[in-house]
């Protein structure tokens, strides 16, 4: 063949449109994803329009279901194919509550302490509870015999949020069994402005409910220093919070069809919910925002990612998890490969944690090595953000039924330094969260979602 006319036959080739069937070139196509989201304030926008236009978001309340609409739109405009799950979620609304450390003697003046009720909590008789404290540090020091129609003060350390959030939890319960007439516990916190902290609690099956809040650090460490110091100090409660029926919200889908392998799933997560204080910026607005702009970028893509990703904005994290349950429960027959949720806040991005378990559900070390071997190249994209570390580690609450289900589960991980002192506060707002680091979160969770959307090979290497 004469070499004019080799290059004749090669010209219709090299003339040809790339075909779209090619494959993208996956790290190109990271970078390309790393550049759009370290460049743009869309998730910023998106982050000020949730808490200034509608604010904070507690299940059951007319806010989230602005907040559903909201999302719905913004995703249908970013060109995901948006469905609403429905779910019944509790209503439990917080009235006024009033807490005063009543004088030690005559002449003396009553304090008021700040207080926020904790959610599912009952009220106090109208008149309120007066009643002496008993203040304990931990479950192993409580004293039963000491309890009984007392006001039981848990002063528990902060040791860690898993740990010492057991206190807010099961405080209540634990001091009903033992006859005290409501349980307040110290806010937790690492750290204090004198500020209490809202959170989830739950009557165990077996206790008559009393009323439970969260006082400050502060206060419990005030409370603990009278008693210490021979005094008796007298409290005087009132809380007027009511359960109503359950009330019809949504789990808010955004899904973007694999091109290749359809039929495997990516999920992101965040909770579109809220506590009733604050604006739920940090939790877990800056999450959401985070994912949507993720799902916004990869749709955005010449091509789509090999596998679809579904973007889901969970209701009811905070007071139920019925979100998150439901579409565990209403998915479990699809192959949900791989699940990121986003609800630590919104420190820098420091990496992922994986959570890989057994078949009796433990956790799986050596499933874990054979990831962190088999992801190697993908957490290098990851290295301009600071976001490139892998580390074995709990996922999230709203994805915890998927994981369960089996699919593998990833938790973005955040700097928290900055977190616990805002953590479902009044001073969770909007202002604390930095551009900057939205950016690099969204940039984080956009290329960690490309690499297990797009790797062909992540199954079997961590599941032979
Ligand atoms: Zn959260």
């Amino acid at each position: 063949v004469r070499p004019s006319l080799l290059l004749l036959l090669a010209l219709p080739a090299l003339a040809a449109p790339r075909k779209p069937t090619q494959a993208p070139d996956p790290a190109a196509t990271a970078a390309l994803l790393l550049g759009q989201a370290l460049s743009s304030d869309e998730a910023y926008e998106e982050l000020r329009e949730l808490c200034d236009d509608i604010g904070h978001r507690i299940s059951g309340s007319p806010q989230l279901d602005a907040a559903i609409d909201w999302g719905m739109r913004r995703m249908t405009e970013d060109g995901l194919a948006v469905t609403l799950e429905p779910v019944d979620v509790p209503r439990w609304v917080r009235g006024p509550a009033k807490l005063e450390l009543l004088p030690s003697r005559a002449g003396l003046a009553a304090r008021e302490l700040a207080i926020l009720a904790l959610g599912s909590s009952v009220s106090t008789p109208p008149e309120g509870i007066e009643a002496e404290v008993y203040v304990v540090s931990s479950f192993d020091a409580f004293d039963p015999a000491r309890a009984k129609g007392k006001i039981v003060v848990w002063d528990a350390p902060f040791v860690g949020y898993g740990e010492t959030v057991r206190y807010r939890g099961e405080g209540a319960s634990v001091a009903s069994r033992a006859g005290a007439v409501a349980s307040l516990v110290r806010s937790v916190t690492d750290r204090s402005l004198y500020t209490p902290h809202t959170g989830n609690q739950r009557y165990a099956a077996d206790v008559i409910p009393i009323p439970a809040a969260a006082i400050t650090p502060e206060d419990a460490a005030t409370l603990h220093r009278l008693q210490d110091h021979g005094s008796t100090p007298r409290l005087r409660l009132q809380l007027t919070a009511t359960t109503e029926a359950d009330v019809r919200s949504a789990n808010v889908v955004g899904e973007l069809r694999g091109r290749e392998r359809p039929e495997e799933i990516v999920v992101l997560g965040c909770h579109l919910d809220s506590w009733d204080v604050g604006q739920g910026a940090q939790d877990d607005g800056a999450g959401c925002v985070t994912v949507m702009q993720a799902g916004a970028l990869l749709a955005a893509l010449p091509q789509a990612p090999r596998r679809t990703v579904r973007v889901v904005l969970f209701t009811n994290e905070e007071n139920g998890l019925r979100g998150g349950k439901a579409y565990a429960a209403a998915h479990a027959s699809e192959r949900i490969v791989a699940a990121v949720e986003d609800d630590t806040g919104a420190g820098a991005p420091l990496g992922f944690s994986a959570d890989l378990r057994d078949a009796k559900g433990d956790p799986d070390p050596a499933a874990f090595a054979r990831l962190q071997a088999a992801l190697q190249p993908q957490l290098g994209w990851l290295r301009p953000v600071g976001a490139a570390h892998l580390e074995a580690g709990w996922s999230g609450a709203d994805i915890g039924g998927v994981v369960e289900n089996g699919a593998l589960g990833f938790g973005l991980e955040h700097d928290m330094s900055g977190y616990w002192i805002i953590h479902h506060t009044d001073a969770d707002t909007f202002e604390k969260v930095d551009p900057d680091l939205v950016r690099r979160n969204v940039a984080a969770m956009t290329v960690f979602a490309w690499a297990l959307a797009e790797t062909p090979e992540l199954l079997p290497a961590v599941q032979p």
